[in-house]
């Protein structure tokens, strides 16, 4: 057995034994990370020092996630490591504090190893917008990992790290899960602090984990939840381990299967996969009801005005005045163009434009304020949803991970990829993506479980349950 096969509990217990040491566990996925970084591409800092001073001060503690090595996604702050989320705008950015789950982590005594590769601000869906280069897909290096947490996604299925956070604005923890073969959770809004994630769409991002099993996820999602001053729209939400009603099977649960989620354009092998994980879901004694989501057609058109209006607003303080990168010009107007216009990549630009159109005098009723309101249609077909059933079940995304290049010049071919996991975050909703096969040329697939606000505990007990009976998620890419 290597220590990359390890859970996060066997890690702990394996430091606790005293077996392994949080040093040598560093230095382990550290010397991974040179191996294989080199084929992925995953991080855009790796931090040596930082993670071996923290390893070695570790102390031997209760916490369950003491010692243990852990990767961020670069749109987090961590105070003492560059933050550029991607963009050249942020270049050599050091951020003077950290984000509030980052620090929650810190404090449990997590080792935090390094910062991933994301798309841009987190806009896209395949990692390939990040101004420093793209990330392959441990599973098949010709093929994108997902996004935009995918430096995440990538580092956990390659053994680099045991889990990872990323964000979540529209599919982009869940997504790249999928497309990498582990599981991951996108929160309730709300529910995890967003202080310190550089805001995209503020109303609907949030903190999310990634790891190689629904068992890893829970004791690092339940030590970041909770009310934080530092952000408003924190809720207070203790974690609450839920028992199902019958501990031995997943009798009195009801799985509703929306029919607008299996619907043409999805690839074969994937609508089969996840509607077999749904039989063997019942073969557990769930129950499993068809349902209707009848506005999942509009989350599209709706969650790109949303999310590209309020990228609009939050890019707006990249103004070459503030933060580290400048190009030099005559005038304050020329300072914002100049640098705004070098600067920004491609698909920031492009949202920049759409959501200032969207927002401006004359078109807001008809862009802004529609997608306003058919985002709560979306949110109403949830609550009537959830009225009669506790989770929902689907496929993360209609394929699995694509070729390198081959949404390069069509960016609305690569927004139709999203269609599955916008509408969890237009609605606010928790969503708990997880492995449940493969297709014939040996790429994982995902099937999402969407729950109602603040069922994360549920979706985690019915997570769990499937992967005690299955073992898609212990399946290994064979660059490991
Ligand atoms: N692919 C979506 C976008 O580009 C979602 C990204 C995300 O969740 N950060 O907006």
């Amino acid at each position: 057995m290597k220590l990359s096969d390890f859970s996060l509990a066997g890690l702990k217990n394996s430091l606790t034994s005293g077996e392994t040491t949080s040093t040598e566990l560093t230095r382990f996925y550290l010397d991974r990370i040179r191996q294989l970084e080199p084929k992925v591409n995953a991080f855009l800092h790796i931090d040596q020092k930082y993670a071996l001073t923290k390893a070695e001060s570790s102390k031997p503690s209760d916490s369950p996630l003491c010692g243990i090595p852990i990767a961020v996604k670069d749109v987090l702050m961590v105070e003492g490591m560059p933050a550029t989320a991607g963009s050249k705008i942020l270049k050599d950015y050091m951020p003077p504090f950290t984000a509030t789950a980052v620090k929650k982590l810190e404090d449990a005594g997590m080792v935090i190893i390094g910062k991933t590769n994301t798309d841009e601000f987190a806009m896209g869906s395949s990692t390939e917008n990040s101004a420093y280069g793209l990330t392959r897909n441990p599973w098949n290096l010709d093929r994108v990992p997902g996004g935009s947490s995918g430096g995440s996604a990538a580092a956990v299925a390659a053994g680099m790290v045991p889990v990872a956070l990323g964000s979540d604005t529209g599919g982009s923890v869940r997504q790249p899960a999928s497309y990498c073969g582990i599981s991951g959770i996108k929160p309730t809004y709300g529910r995890v602090s967003r202080y310190g994630l550089s805001a995209y769409g503020s109303s609907l991002d949030s903190i999310g984990v990634l790891a190689r099993s629904v068992e890893d996820i829970i004791p690092v999602f339940k030590t970041m939840v909770g009310k934080d001053p530092l952000d408003a729209t924190s809720v207070k939400s203790p974690f609450t381990p839920r028992k199902l009603p019958n501990g031995a099977s997943l009798k009195g649960i009801r799985i509703g299967v929306p029919e607008e989620y299996f619907v043409e354009g999805t690839q074969d092998e994937v609508e089969s996969a996840v509607r077999e994980a749904i039989q063997q879901l019942k073969e557990l004694e769930a129950e499993i009801i068809p349902i209707s989501l009848p506005h999942t057609e509009y989350a599209i058109p709706a969650y790109y005005i949303l999310a590209s209006a309020e990228a609009s607003a939050n890019l707006a303080r990249f103004d070459g005045i503030r933060y580290t990168q400048r190009e030099s010009a005559s005038t304050l107007e020329e300072v914002y163009k100049k640098t705004r216009g070098k600067l920004f990549g491609e698909e920031v630009k492009r949202r920049i434009m759409l959501g200032t159109y969207a927002l401006s005098a004359g078109y807001y009723d008809a862009f802004y304020g529609q997608a306003q309101k058919v985002r709560t249609l979306i949110r109403r077909d949830f609550e009537e949803a959830f009225l009669k059933v506790d989770a929902i079940a689907t496929p993360v995304a209609p394929t699995t991970a694509f070729e390198i290049g081959s949404h390069g010049d069509d960016p609305l071919s690569m927004y139709l990829e999203d269609i599955f996991t916008l509408p969890a975050n237009l609605a606010g909703i928790p969503s708990l993506a997880l492995p449940v096969g493969f297709d014939d040329i040996a790429m994982p697939i995902g099937m999402q479980l969407m729950g109602a606000h603040f069922s994360e505990e549920l979706l985690f007990d019915i997570g769990k349950f499937y992967q005690r009976e299955t073992d898609w998620h212990k399946k290994k890419p064979k660059i490991v």
